[in-house]
């Protein structure tokens, strides 16, 4: 007996393995370790043989993994989608989607917590309006895909849920897909307690073999409710009604690892083959997403535009801090956040302050030559984090600890310039010194263990001023917190990226909507240099259909998606003339491939990347806009079978990126 065996290599092909004698069942679905060039790795078996195609003697299996399959026929055929349309290989399509975990009788037996039952929220008439909606798409049978765009705090939750429990009450299964962030205690308890037994949860904190143990009871259909980040897209349910995919707007959907997939994309493939309801919510949805909606191509809008509580919508600030007065303990607060702040810890109510910048400043510079200190292996300023007295690079985690003096010229001293969270808490103490003050990042973190201590710490107020960045915008639910301060609202605003006014709209609108989620009125400040550009006067009035027809003019004068797609080509090595003659093998090949084609593709930006320099890699791109990818076929075999990158030069493409730089 012979199998076939496909490994996560890039390889376009399965490579044939004799089959111990002493194993006598299928190995079909279950990984084993066999020997390429004498070293044992781990590979899946995909299909067994009696006859060998040729004459020579195949290695045999060294040993075996699974002793019960965890994947088959369905997987091998999603992994199959993926890699043609990522292009990348089936092995590495499949292994993205399986847990990486192994069977273990010593692993602890995994449980939903114990809880106790809570009662239902009454749903408001919207809320009703899109359930039945939901429901009814759910009983047709056939694959129903909706987009719920509900204001911060319309309760969406609830409509997922009450729209689950009708799944599994017909005997089906549900998918939740969060971003990362968002898997927080909070959500995991509600679901816990709202389906006691049936869900498992699948967050960072699970062992590998705990993930294991789950893929293997939701394939025999054990469990009925799967909630987890972006890899829970796979989840083998045999009998899928549902997928769920919250703020689906959010960029951690997307892997930054060959296959570099989307679990949105991976979504809507599998609600279509398996005839499931896909629901895609967010306060803020990808302008994409939005589009398709709106103009009722492929996705149904469902619209929440009240708040679950019947509170309304925080008041929004916009402060021009080119002209505002300044705090003179910390310049970087105005005056009017100050008092802002001072009336609220007075009413015994929380603020929550969010600065997109980690450590103490973002920079440092020579007083003389005026030198920025740079990562030597990514082309990025350093940190100065002042708790550990390091500069650091966010990009490859680079340290080193600097002197007083600079070492380039000898005679300037390094300053430590900008601002981030870390400086920001400092001065709050100064401005504040009666209130409770914490920062939230990985260092203030690992001191005291988890988020979970400090949401906890938050959420019974023993904290009044919580400062972190975009990681305290999302999903965070605290009736108390009635102002919310944005120190600089443009630091995502002038990034080189198509989708940055997206991206501040975005991050300004859900961390606004972090105010006022209880029985009290919230406001909510934007400090900013750019006052009058349309991400912040859109987000001030909580205005996303202003925003998106603005928006979307933009993107159809200049032919990004929704109106195109886009593939990336990213060419890296650590010789950059190398890399640029490799780019530019890449564009004659490109150009060889579409010039039929006329208008339906434009090449642009073949050039060094924004982030020309990272992790010791020179790089380069290749931005190609396509009216349809298929287009690109042609050009893709031929790139695949004649091109061949030279030494030490890696190729990734990209499709549909969400990363630019
Ligand atoms: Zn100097
Ligand atoms: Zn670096």
């Amino acid at each position: 007996m012979y199998v076939e065996i496909v490994f996560n290599i890039p390889l376009n092909k399965t490579l044939t393995y004799k089959k111990p004698d002493e194993i006598t069942d299928s190995l079909v679905g279950c990984r084993v370790i066999a020997p390429i060039r004498g070293r044992g790795v781990k590979g899946v078996v995909v299909t067994e043989t009696d006859t060998l195609n040729g004459n020579y003697t195949p290695l045999l299996i060294q040993k075996r993994i699974d002793l019960e399959p965890i994947c088959g026929e369905y997987e091998f055929k999603l992994a199959s989608w993926i890699s043609e349309y990522y292009h990348t290989s089936f092995g590495e399509a499949l292994f993205a989607s399986l847990p990486a975990g192994n069977p273990s009788k010593k692993d602890k037996k995994v449980n939903p917590i114990k809880i106790k039952q809570q009662p239902y929220f009454t749903l408001n008439d919207e809320q009703e309006d899109a359930l039945n909606k939901i429901i009814s798409g759910i009983d047709k049978k056939e694959s129903n895909t909706f987009l719920i765009h509900g204001v911060t705090g319309s309760g969406k939750t609830e409509v997922y849920m009450r729209a689950i429990k009708h799944v599994i009450s017909i005997g089906k299964e549900a998918i939740v897909i969060l971003p990362e962030i968002s898997l927080t205690p909070q959500t995991i308890k509600r679901f816990a307690e709202r389906f006691e037994g049936r869900v498992a949860v699948l967050h960072s904190k699970l062992s590998p073999n705990q993930k294991y143990r789950y893929w293997q009871m939701i394939r025999k259909g054990e469990i009925q409710i799967i909630v987890g980040a972006r890899s829970a897209i796979f989840s083998p349910t045999p009998n899928l009604g549902i997928i769920v995919v919250d703020e689906e707007h959010e960029t951690s959907y997307k892997s930054s690892e060959t296959p570099r997939y989307n679990a949105r994309q991976i979504a809507f493939y599998r609600a279509e083959r398996e005839s499931a309801t896909l629901i895609l919510g967010s306060a803020t949805p990808s302008v994409e997403t939005y589009f398709h909606a709106k103009n009722n191509t492929k996705i149904k809008l469902l619209s929440l535009n009240k708040r679950a509580s019947n509170i309304n919508m925080p008041d929004v600030n916009i402060i021009d801090m080119k002209t505002a007065k300044r705090s003179n303990i910390f310049s970087m607060m105005s005056e009017d956040l100050v008092l802002a702040i001072n009336s609220t810890l007075d009413k015994k109510e929380q603020v929550i302050l969010l600065l997109n910048r980690k450590g103490y400043s973002n920079y440092v510079s020579c007083s003389h030559c005026n030198r920025v200190l740079e990562c030597p292996h990514c082309s990025v300023s350093l940190t100065y984090h002042k708790s550990r007295d390091i500069v650091m690079c966010h990009y490859c985690g680079y340290t080193q600890h600097t002197d007083e003096k600079c070492d380039e010229c000898n005679i300037g001293v390094l300053k430590k310039l900008g601002v981030g969270t870390e400086r920001v808490e400092e001065n709050l103490k100064l401005i504040f010194p009666n209130a409770n003050i914490y920062r939230v990042d990985q260092e203030s973190v690992k001191a005291v263990g988890s988020y979970e201590t400090i949401f906890d710490d938050f959420k019974n107020q023993k904290i009044d001023i919580l400062i972190g960045t975009q990681m305290i915008a999302k999903g965070l639910d605290f009736p108390n917190v009635t102002l919310v301060g944005v120190l600089l609202a443009d630091t995502a605003l002038h990034i080189p990226d198509f989708r940055s006014a997206e991206r501040t709209f975005s991050l300004l609108t859900q961390v606004a909507g972090r105010s006022g989620r209880g029985d009290k009125k919230g406001a909510v400040y934007i400090q900013t240099y750019s006052p009058t550009h349309y991400a912040l006067e859109y987000a001030k009035n909580h205005d996303y259909k202003a925003f998106y027809d603005e928006e979307i003019i933009k993107r159809r004068e200049n032919l990004y998606p929704p109106f195109s797609r886009l593939v990336r080509i990213v060419v890296r090595g650590i010789d950059e003339k190398i890399v640029e003659s490799d780019t530019y093998k890449i564009l004659d090949i490109l150009e060889v491939h579409t010039m039929h084609l006329g208008e339906s593709i434009e090449i642009v930006g073949t050039a060094p990347c924004v982030m020309s320099k990272l992790k010791k890699y020179y790089r380069w791109n290749i931005l190609i806009k396509t009216k349809n990818q298929s287009l690109l076929k042609e050009f893709f075999t031929e790139l695949r079978t004649s091109f061949a990158a030279q030494k030490g030069n890696y190729v990734e493409i990209d499709i549909d990126p969400i990363n630019m730089t």
